[in-house]
């Protein structure tokens, strides 16, 4: 296979990228200067040498310098109030904090269920997150759940099987356990089909605020 070929075939394996798009990418790259592609090589080669993934919501954050915590800002601030937003990916959560309008804390989910296939829960941290709840509510540090997830099958399936899951943490009658959280759901302004990660700082404003 001819150079430009095997390049395009790479980029196509990216997230919503298409042969065409691909293409058009590599004569892109075609048309820069030498130095420009070096520094971009270089940048995807040290990608992960500066980039953690938090321990606490499993976002992928760039670390400062000499900084020691496993935690990114997020989770480590103290200002941020008792919710816990459940969303599927990264870019959502960048898409939501840059709205401004929400103010709790985040867990990010990594992928959605997905019945039919072999291993439903592949990419799903439920594991991640039930101890994230379990720790939060033993710290008397959550009083909401929003599950904040792509308004589609798949998006509507994972919520669900989600909602039974956590429901069991607030099954207790025991005096010691931490008073029981509640689970609400972005509400329905973000049209059906419609991805978090595209949501414009309004829409996502509605949706919060119409939460059921
Ligand atoms: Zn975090």
């Amino acid at each position: 296979m001819d150079k430009i070929s095997a390049l395009t075939e790479q980029f196509t394996k990216f997230p919503g990228v298409g042969p065409r798009q691909a293409r058009r990418i590599v004569y892109h790259l075609l048309r820069s200067r030498k130095d420009a592609l070096l520094a971009l090589a270089n940048d995807i080669a040290s990608l992960k040498d500066s980039v953690s993934q938090c321990t606490g919501c499993f976002r992928h954050f760039t670390r400062s310098p000499g900084a020691q915590s496993e935690e990114c800002s997020i989770c480590q601030s103290t200002s941020r109030t008792h919710t816990l937003m459940i969303v599927e990916k990264d870019v959502d959560l960048e898409n939501i904090e840059r709205s401004g309008t929400y103010t709790g804390q985040y867990f990010v989910l990594g992928g959605l269920y997905a019945p039919l296939a072999k291993e439903p829960l592949a990419y799903v941290r439920l594991g991640e997150l039930l101890s994230r709840v379990a720790a939060l509510r033993s710290a008397h540090d959550l009083t909401e759940i929003v599950i904040a997830l792509a308004i589609n099958p798949d998006g509507d399936e994972t919520a669900r099987m989600l909602e039974g899951k956590l429901a069991t943490l607030n099954e207790s009658t025991d005096e010691a356990v931490p008073p029981p959280f509640s689970i609400t759901h972005l509400g329905r302004g973000l049209s059906t089909g419609s991805e978090l990660e595209y949501a414009d700082p309004e829409t996502i404003k509605h949706a919060l605020r119409s939460r059921f």
